[in-house]
């Protein structure tokens, strides 16, 4: 298979932009009719790196591997991989390849030969294809299924033949759309582990489209995260998950809980219905007397009795849910007629309350993230997070 080469032997051998595997997308625009779907894009993929594309639907990231691809042109900007400009370029003369979320292996051929077909097509010897077919069909722990017809197969073990079929081509880059979304949880999350362990023998780079931001937390060495064709924020998982850069990022990326309120003169703190909302430190994305959003994450919210004496960030409610999550606990707080939080905390150290207790929800203002209103995040079309909770003040 394709040689492992560390990322600074390529970095020496050429710029990080010319490795093998290395993807440019500048100022990239594609348009159906007058829509952008994918608008004045850059992004600079490293060669190596294990790379999602993070969105709802409709938000440009198909669109947006079909152009790498080679499946469709770009209206404006240059594509480059490995340094070369990809434009006019066919799908076939990229060392691209694609895996899909529907498999589309032939029905009627075997493993072993759905897995060959490709090579055999480009006339490459057969000796090297059978060597080859094996290679790939180890990689992806499906060398003894080699003789099964593909509907003798499970979902899982389908798409595994499918990733050899474009594994086999050794290419320097492979695509990704969705290719999990099929399967059931628990064989999800044994493939992206078994994904993750393939990219990192091989090093080749993956780009990967998926609306399933647990998916692209536990994948990636890097997520962009895409809003109407563009990128809002391009960084690592930890980066993404604990400071996004906008109200959108933060409820796509994990659960949320959102206050709103205005900023004080001072800057130190957010008033909203259900009092003073303080940060860490002094609030600089959004002006004195702006509106703003703020936000906390129901892992950081505790929940006592009595209101905890120190506490810079208290509100007092009601228990209206309680539910058993196995490793954790969640509760829903009811704060007003609208209104309410959610707390979920390690099932070890989580209060013993009952649904109707009065409790007070407290957090440290290390956890509280303020950014500006975002009318958009209400209604941008996705399914957000299960059970997201937006707490009106007007
Ligand atoms: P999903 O997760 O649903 O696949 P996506 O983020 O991959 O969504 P795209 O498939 O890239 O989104 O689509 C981006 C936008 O471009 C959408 O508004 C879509 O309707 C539009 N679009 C995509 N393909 C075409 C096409 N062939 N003709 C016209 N419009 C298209």
């Amino acid at each position: 298979m394709t040689t492992t080469m560390s990322d600074a032997t390529r970095e020496t051998a050429a710029g990080p932009d010319e490795a093998e595997g290395a993807v440019v997308l500048d100022r990239v625009t594609k348009l159906y009719g007058s829509a952008a779907a994918v608008d004045d894009f850059s992004l600079e993929i490293r060669a190596g790196e294990f790379l999602s594309l993070l969105g709802p639907s409709g938000c440009g990231k198909t669109t947006t591997l079909r152009m790498i691809a080679g499946f469709e042109q770009p209206d404006r900007g240059d594509i480059r991989i490995s340094g070369k400009s990809m434009l006019g370029i066919p799908p076939y003369k990229r060392n691209v390849n694609t895996v899909f979320q529907a498999y589309a292996l032939f029905p009627h051929m075997t493993v072993a030969q759905n897995v060959a077909y490709g090579l055999q097509e480009r006339r490459v010897p057969k000796a090297e294809v059978r060597e080859r077919v094996a290679e790939a069909l180890s990689m992806v722990q499906m060398r003894e299924f080699a003789d099964r017809k593909p509907t003798q197969l499970s979902g899982g073990q389908q798409q595994r033949v499918a990733l050899a079929r474009a594994l086999v081509n050794r290419p320097s880059v492979l695509l990704l759309d969705e290719p999990l979304a099929a399967l059931d949880r628990k064989l999800r999350e044994e493939m992206q582990l078994e994904l993750k362990l393939i990219q990192a023998k091989l090093g080749i780079t993956f780009v990967f489209v998926t609306h399933d931001q647990g998916e692209a937390l536990s994948m990636s060495d890097r997520i962009a995260v895409m809003r109407e064709g563009r990128i809002e924020q391009l960084a690592d998982s930890t980066t993404i998950y604990s400071h996004p850069v906008s109200a959108y990022v933060a409820s796509f990326v994990g659960q949320q809980n959102f206050f709103e309120g205005t900023v004080s003169g001072d800057g130190a703190s957010v008033a909203g219905e259900y009092g003073l909302l303080r940060p860490a430190e002094r609030i600089t994305s959004v002006a004195p007397g702006e509106r703003a959003r703020v936000a906390v994450r129901p892992e950081f919210v505790e929940i006592t009795a009595d209101r905890p004496e120190a506490a810079a960030n208290a509100v007092e409610g009601k228990v209206i849910g309680v539910s058993h999550l196995g490793e954790t606990q969640q509760f829903l707080v009811q704060l007003g007629p609208d209104a309410s939080l959610i707390s979920r905390l390690p099932t070890p150290n989580a209060p013993a309350v009952n649904i109707g207790d009065r409790v007070w929800c407290s957090w440290r203002p290390d956890s509280v993230q303020v950014f500006s209103e975002d009318e958009s995040v209400d209604d941008h079309g996705f399914t957000k997070p299960p059970t997201t909770t937006a707490i009106p003040t007007k």
